[in-house]
């Protein structure tokens, strides 16, 4: 799944995952449990994500290794968040097949509205949305009842940076996987368009890559 901070990757990826009963794996789930594990590697990463910079290639490419060798990803998985840039996308191909790249199209001003309201659970990882998926009870987990809080990198002085690191790495990767004729694109334009929307469109074009 390739799209920018706050396209919904996540979102549309768990679902993925349910329906297909393959493992979304997540690289930026990865390198948080780092961080709340506080290894070494953890503190370093969260100086880059503070700053809003993207983490060192071989540092993701270690943590990424190591996870497609587990049982559960045999029969194939969806990876979110990873790759950013050509170097990464050249290295998977050395680590994994990849069948197809779904590219999701959303304009920045509806990612720094969705990002900006966005709220995690503390506990769980569980994400919601102060307009769009409001919580049963304020600041409060639905499923665990974990505290809500807004991610350092949700902020929005930091949204807009995310956005350009964005656009400037991988973007090439865009047109690096349309030359390879793996990408698809979906489009979303508006802020409360359903997810089971567009993972509908997802779908379709995942049967339509198999046959
Ligand atoms: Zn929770």
């Amino acid at each position: 799944m390739l799209g920018p901070p706050g396209s919904g990757k996540g979102t549309y990826a768990s679902r993925l995952m349910t329906i297909y009963g393959i493992p979304h794996i997540s690289t930026g789930d990865m390198v948080r449990d780092e961080i709340r594990a506080q290894t070494e590697l953890g503190s370093r990463i969260k100086a880059y994500s503070e700053r809003g910079e993207l983490v060192p290639d071989e540092t993701i490419i270690h943590l990424l290794t190591d996870r497609l060798k587990k049982p559960d990803c045999q029969k194939g998985f969806i990876l979110d968040g990873f790759p950013r840039t050509i170097r990464q996308a050249e290295a998977l191909e050395g680590i994994s097949e990849i069948d197809l790249i779904v590219n999701l199209n959303v304009p920045d001003e509806i990612i720094i509205q969705r990002l900006s309201n966005r709220l995690t659970c503390r506990r769980c990882g569980a994400i919601y949305n102060r307009v769009t998926l409001k919580p049963k009870r304020d600041e409060i987990c639905d499923k665990c009842s974990g505290e809500l809080f807004q991610r350092e990198d949700d902020k929005p002085e930091v949204i807009q940076e995310r956005l350009n690191v964005y656009r400037t790495s991988t973007e090439p990767l865009i047109e690096y996987y349309r030359r390879a004729n793996l990408l698809r694109d979906v489009h979303c334009d508006n802020l409360t368009t359903p997810p089971e929307e567009i993972v509908e469109k997802i779908k379709s074009i995942i049967n339509n890559a198999k046959k």
